[in-house]
């Protein structure tokens, strides 16, 4: 049988660590799924294997992953490497604590609380409560179950028997139709409000949208706004869907997955400045807080709820009334085992400090405007809207106007070009019927130089591909 010790483990994380650190490698280089599936032997076997082997399979597994700690990786909503967050990882790993009960995840507990607290205060939730969660998906699924609880509280027990309806913009992410799926609610009962330009909810569409299911003998139960969308950035105007949310007594919900971390910014927290009207929020700390995935948490303005939505079972072997059991946050949890996110989140906060985390913001804030501003200055651009956060939607605009799918060929070819070029890891998004490059700015390593560097290119890269036209338009 192979032997493996915790230091033959630890020597080989600090070989891997150390090739990862000092080889150049591309923002991207991993194959199409078939001709990795021929290239890499990723099978298990009968007999066990020695170190050697797992060194070198982990070796080829951050070779072939994209480099998402590159400044050049633009294309999702998370891009950087994180020491202080990756040593809380590590160690997160070797405890293994749980989060169920105190008794298993002593000081755990005690950082998620604060953690909580911390950004309690930051969104204004003067009593605040919290528990972490799985991502910005089930934090919305939370607060879903937290708005179906208000509303009938006796669908924990006897089901769903009304017709509740949801809503949100057509720009809010995906999740919330998991939510209404999970929920029982129906996808049907999930309404999209039209937006703006900008991708902000048109809060007289949400209100006409509530009266239609009135109408219609439905009840209304849930909005949830969205702080910073997944295409465009948008902010949703939180005070007046609060004033609806109030006169119709439904369920305010942000989903701050990506935005809500604008808190931390004094220049540019006014884009979610009414957040403390809100009933919950949602934070993703594995997004612009840069912590190592899986971290984010839902916030709830009022305490007990959780508790109230969440609990059911396990008081007879886990839950012990006698032992700490006000510090129990398994039962504001839909999780049973559920590991401790809160060690690396708060190793991160506390080398950054809240300054820190607003020193960030405000140069990627930056970095935004004066490539939004170079942009503008180019004929042959166009963007897609005036952005205020770190998305941008952007497209390159030839001389003889091209149709829309044309233009969606031509972000993906240059989006592709971009990547082999190892300039940047782009990706490309349709909003509104009109297709684009998405650039996200989540990674404060990048330069603005870097940023010319991209647009140049995308220049270059899109004249070539108009002048021959390469590009299956
Ligand atoms: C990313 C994102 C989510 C989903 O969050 P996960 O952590 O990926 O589950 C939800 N809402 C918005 C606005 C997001 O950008």
């Amino acid at each position: 049988m192979a032997q493996h010790s915790i230091q033959q483990s630890l020597n080989s994380l600090n070989r891997i660590v150390e090739q990862f650190s000092s080889n150049a490698r591309p923002v991207s280089n991993a194959p199409d799924a078939r001709e990795l599936q021929q290239q890499l032997d990723v099978s298990l076997a009968d007999q066990g294997a020695p170190y050697t082997v797992l060194e070198q399979m982990a070796n080829q597994y951050l070779t072939l992953n994209p480099d998402v700690s590159s400044a050049k990786f633009n294309k999702l909503l998370y891009s950087g490497l994180n020491p202080p967050a990756l040593l809380g990882d590590w160690v997160t790993s070797i405890g293994n604590a749980t989060m169920h009960t105190y008794q298993v995840s002593p000081v755990a507990t005690l950082m998620e609380l604060e953690l909580v607290r911390q950004w309690n205060k930051l969104v204004g939730f003067e009593r605040g409560e919290g528990v972490m969660v799985s991502g910005g998906s089930q934090a919305n699924l939370i607060a879903m179950l937290l708005a179906r609880h208000k509303a009938c509280p006796q669908a924990k027990t006897k089901g769903m028997q009304k017709t509740l309806v949801a809503y949100v913009s057509d720009q809010a992410h995906y999740s919330s139709l998991k939510a209404v799926n999970v929920l029982g609610i129906g996808s049907d009962n999930l309404i999209a409000v039209a937006s703006d330009q900008q991708g902000r909810i048109i809060p007289t569409a949400l209100e006409q949208a509530i009266e239609q299911s009135l109408i219609l003998g439905h009840t209304p139960f849930y909005i949830g706004l969205t702080a910073g969308t997944t295409v465009l950035g948008g902010y949703d105007p939180v005070a007046p869907c609060a004033e609806i949310s109030r006169r119709y007594d439904l369920w305010l919900h942000i989903d701050g997955a990506w935005g809500a971390p604008i808190l931390f910014s004094k220049k540019h927290r006014h884009l979610l400045a009414d957040s403390h009207l809100a009933d919950s929020v949602a934070w993703d700390a594995h997004k612009l807080m840069n912590v190592p995935l899986t971290a984010a948490v839902i916030l709830t303005r009022q305490p007990g709820l959780l508790k109230a939505a969440c609990s059911g079972g396990g008081t007879d072997y886990l839950f012990h009334s006698d032992e700490n059991a006000a510090f129990n946050l398994g039962e504001r949890s839909i999780q049973c085992g559920r590991r401790a996110d809160a060690l690396k989140v708060w190793m991160s906060w506390k080398a950054m400090g809240n300054q820190g985390f607003a020193d960030k913001i405000d140069y990627l804030q930056q970095q935004r405007a004066d490539f939004v501003a170079q942009i503008q200055q180019l004929d042959d651009f166009e963007l897609l809207h005036q952005p205020s956060f770190l998305n941008i939607l952007f497209r390159y605009l030839p001389t003889t106007a091209i149709s829309e799918s044309a233009h969606k060929a031509l972000s993906i070819a240059i989006c592709a070009e971009l990547k082999h070029r190892d300039v940047a890891y782009t990706d490309y998004a349709s909003c509104k019927g009109k297709s684009a490059i998405r650039l996200i700015l989540a990674n404060a390593d990048i330069s603005a130089a870097q940023l010319q560097q991209l647009l140049l290119q995308c220049q270059q890269i899109a004249r070539q591909l108009i002048a021959t036209g390469d590009y299956n338009g």
